[in-house]
């Protein structure tokens, strides 16, 4: 299948080298000629199988140049680095309340289930388009994205993994879990600034000519994997669809029934992923988007305009903390019809002016598939907390956010449609402030908090969280934004 680029001035011949470019050349995101449809034999077929097996269905339709064989045994080996091989659970929390635990894997957020599988697709993307070059793949990390793509590419063959995270804005274990990362192709560099300043600064390097024929010279071509590559977004598009039938098969709907679900939502690649299995064909009725008080969507889709001049909240749902949510241009581009001057004009404008609009027509468009609302800080500790007295069930600042969220939207349109909310990472991972709102304090120390959480709640300690204790520190570079084109360099030539 052919992809194009979001601002119609690129393309890839297909899947494997939109994969392995990571990003189009005229500053665009690529996106599939047409959304493949999944027919509903496809999904009743899909209610008897396995995770992975349900993954290579859903991501053979767009990555129709790889082998299924060998993509169905590369979903397999993937996923079995999860709890029970199952990276996408959906529990029942409360009467109206499901929950997809994205969580249980490698790294503790809902980054893994794409980045677990990103390597094969890329590796095999590069043989697929003939690139032969050593891939330098760098990462913008709000915090999650970066140690998954740590812990997903390390001591790869050919592949070198650069990490740029804010330094001041991402968790204490986020933090101790990228700087004590074991590989011999790995760097993590933090930089002064925010989520924000780190994404503009790769952009700006993958956008770079002269740059990259100055790598390419060393045998080097860049790759992304932020949710800005679409080896990123098919992934994800995959447990929309293992939802849904879990849902059928344990008789909370009917085959055919549509359903809602919930997103907490920074960048805009998780609920992008639920809008694309809308599109081919998954029974959704809406997509909620959840913010924290960084809430450019929420405004967003109240009311047609995308401003991000605006202050910069830290919360203490640090993945969520971004301002310029890149994905969206996905959706911008869908919305217009697919129209690629309009949307670079607007995407442009954005760059120049911080802001664009979108016509009133199609913000009418937009609500027939989106709700947008957001919850505050009070209001997101004040979910965990009630949530855990009344259910018992300990929610991570991210998912809170969602949680709060999916309960005004049910109260608001009493919309009694059946609700999945993605959880995205382990309470663990931010063991500090979910302590806060259970308990009411909490100590300095990120592992005293989770051996308090653990003794309060029951919930198990994950092995990934206790072993961080003893890892050591190999990476405490701090660089101004200005400077992350000098430390690829560096790195390259290292
Ligand atoms: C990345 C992340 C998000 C936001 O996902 P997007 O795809 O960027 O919208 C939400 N929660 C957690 C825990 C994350 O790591």
């Amino acid at each position: 299948m052919k992809f194009i680029s979001t601002r119609g001035k690129d393309f890839a011949q297909c899947s494997a080298n939109a994969i392995a470019k990571g990003l189009a050349s005229d500053g665009g995101l690529f996106v599939p000629e047409k959304f493949p449809k999944i027919s509903s034999a496809e999904l009743n077929d899909m209610l008897n199988m396995e995770y992975f097996e349900r993954a290579c269905c859903v991501l053979h339709k767009y990555l129709e140049e790889y082998d299924y064989e060998q993509l169905l045994s590369a979903c397999k080996s993937a996923y079995s680095k999860f709890e029970e091989c199952d990276p996408a659970p959906v529990v029942r929390t409360d009467d109206n309340t499901f929950i997809m635990e994205l969580f249980h894997g490698p790294t503790l957020a809902f980054k893994d289930v794409a980045l677990t599988l990103l390597p094969y697709l890329m590796r095999k993307g590069c043989d697929i388009s003939g690139i032969k070059e050593d891939i330098l793949i760098l990462a913008a990390t709000s915090g999650d994205t970066g140690k998954a793509a740590l812990e997903g590419f390390k001591n790869a063959d050919g592949i070198k993994v650069m990490v740029f995270y804010p330094s001041d804005g991402v968790s204490d274990m986020q933090k101790m879990q990228m700087c004590t990362q074991d590989g011999n192709n790995v760097n993590v560099v933090a930089v002064k600034g925010n989520f924000d300043d780190c994404q503009t600064a790769v952009k700006t390097i993958f956008s770079d000519v002269k740059f990259n024929a100055q790598l390419k010279e060393k045998g080097v071509v860049l790759s992304s994997a932020n949710s800005m590559n679409f080896g990123r977004l098919a992934p994800q598009i995959a447990y929309y669809f293992s939802a849904y039938c879990d849902l059928v098969n344990s008789d909370e709907i009917k085959m055919g029934e549509k359903i809602n679900f919930v997103v907490p939502t920074g960048n805009f690649g998780n609920i992008l992923a639920g809008y694309y299995a809308k599109n081919m064909g998954l029974p959704i009725n809406k997509l909620v988007c959840a913010s924290n008080d960084n809430n450019v969507l929420t405004e967003f889709f109240a009311s047609g305009t995308y401003d991000a001049n605006r202050e910069f909240f830290k919360t203490v749902s640090p993945s969520m903390d971004i301002i310029i949510s890149s994905n969206l241009e996905r959706l911008i581009f869908e919305l217009s019809g697919r129209d690629a001057s309009v949307t670079e004009k607007r995407m442009l404008e954005l760059k120049k002016f911080g802001k664009y609009s979108i016509t009133d027509e199609e913000v009418k468009m937009l609500s027939k598939d989106f709700y947008a609302d957001y919850a505050d800080e009070d209001e997101c500790l004040q979910t965990i907390g009630e949530y855990f007295d009344e259910n018992g069930y300990v929610l991570d600042t991210h998912t809170a956010v969602a949680l709060k969220v999916k309960n005004s939207y049910q109260e608001i349109f009493g919309d009694k449609t059946a609700t999945v909310v993605l959880s995205t990472a382990s309470p663990y991972k931010f063991a500090h402030d979910v302590l806060t709102a259970i308990d009411g304090n909490a100590p300095e120390d990120a592992f005293k908090c989770a051996n308090k959480i653990n003794e309060i709640t029951a919930a198990p300690i994950p092995e990934q969280i206790i072993e961080l204790k003893n890892k050591k520190i190999r990476f405490n570079n701090v660089i101004d934004k200005n400077k992350t084109a000098d430390s690829v360099l560096e790195f390259i030539n290292k």
